[in-house]
């Protein structure tokens, strides 16, 4: 249910319909629009009648929502959500975009990626510390070593860091050194996870499952909102189809109908998507021409010696003039895409 007050209600009309519902032991989330207050509520089982606050002062509308799905729900909000990430906002006209290694694979290699990455024009920066692996033999992240390394790289680049949190132990000590904490693909469903990061308010990057219908993935970030953080950004990074020339197959249909039924930014990620590295560029600028707010994106300096995802990486030259490209996109989007533009100091 979704209680819509009048645009010049009181405030005390506003709090006596939160008092109202709270009484009728359901949670109240006020949701500020540009054109309406609405009060949404969860934590109802039954269906509620939307006579129960029609005759309250100050209550316009009262709308059932018959989706599972509500916070997240446009129905719930019209209005695009933006998300800031120390001052850089995600969801707005701007286009977000993220790269760096799959994994941090040392000091040196994080340092010198960053500082390339910062040169070309890029604002955030992304690194596992922790990787789920497929596999357990593959390689798993240099972990609590890693963090102490982003750590450094935030402080003497700037960079907002965006990097995987792995399970609840560890979200603290990973909160610490995260801009933006990714919730990766194969955690997607992983509940304690969600709640977890939904009671704290960094913002957190919502990879799509693998199996997942777009429908339990709105689920998925639905605890986080419930939990009280309402800073999420949603990723397609592709899901599992019969077709096996490409890693995944990178659904971009998710991004229009993710923009109908949800006010959450939505990223793309190509590079798990496709799984190959010259096909990067083209699923980049698909993702966008898609209306995606941004692109996550994986660079590494060295791709044949990376520790993981190499073979999908791009290369800084690469990279760069990828982002020449969407330069020229954006304008056609009716978006803006502006480079970072602080000089890089070589801190050794
Ligand atoms: C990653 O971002 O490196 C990663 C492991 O992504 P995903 O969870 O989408 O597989
Ligand atoms: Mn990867």
């Amino acid at each position: 249910m979704l209680v819509v007050m009048k645009l010049d209600a009181p405030r005390a009309d506003v709090e006596r319909v939160k008092e109202k519902i709270k009484k009728l032991g359901y949670t109240p989330h006020e949701i500020p629009g540009q054109e309406r207050l609405a009060i949404g509520i969860t934590g109802n089982r039954e269906k509620l009648e939307p006579e129960l606050f029609l005759n309250f002062p100050g209550v316009l509308d009262a709308i059932p929502v018959t989706k599972p799905f509500k916070l997240v729900s446009r129905d719930f909000k019209p209005d695009n959500s933006v998300i800031t990430v120390n001052g850089e906002p995600v969801g707005d006209r701007e286009l977000t975009i993220i790269a760096g290694p799959c994994s941090v694979e040392g000091r040196q290699q994080i340092m010198d990626i960053a500082f390339t990455l910062k040169e070309i024009g890029v604002k955030f920066l992304r690194g596992g510390a922790y990787k789920p692996r497929t596999s357990p033999y593959s390689f798993q992240g240099y972990k609590t070593e890693a963090l102490v390394y982003l750590k450094e790289v935030r402080d003497v680049t700037g960079l907002r860091i965006v990097t995987e949190v792995k399970d609840t132990e560890t979200l603290p000590m990973v909160a610490e050194c995260a801009d933006v904490l990714q919730v990766g693909a194969r955690n997607m469903q992983n509940y304690s996870l969600l709640e977890a990061v939904g009671a704290q308010r960094k913002p957190v990057l919502l990879k799509r499952g693998m199996a997942a219908t777009i429908e339990e993935w709105l689920m998925a970030a639905e605890y986080i909102l419930n939990g009280g953080n309402y800073n999420v950004i949603l990723c397609e990074r592709g899901i599992r189809t019969f077709e096996p020339s490409t890693r995944n197959t990178l659904d971009l249909n998710a991004v229009p109908i993710i923009k109908k039924l949800s006010h959450l930014p939505i990223i793309v990620d190509p590079s798990h998507g496709i799984g190959v590295w010259d096909g990067v560029v083209a699923m980049s600028l698909a993702a966008i021409a898609a209306g995606a707010d941004g692109l996550i994106i994986e660079v590494h300096q060295d791709p044949a010696m990376a520790l993981s995802d190499g073979y999908q990486s791009l290369k800084p030259s690469k990279f760069k003039l990828l982002l020449d490209k969407l330069e020229q996109l954006a304008p056609i989007m009716n978006r803006t895409f502006t480079r970072n533009t602080v000089n890089a100091e070589i801190v050794q």
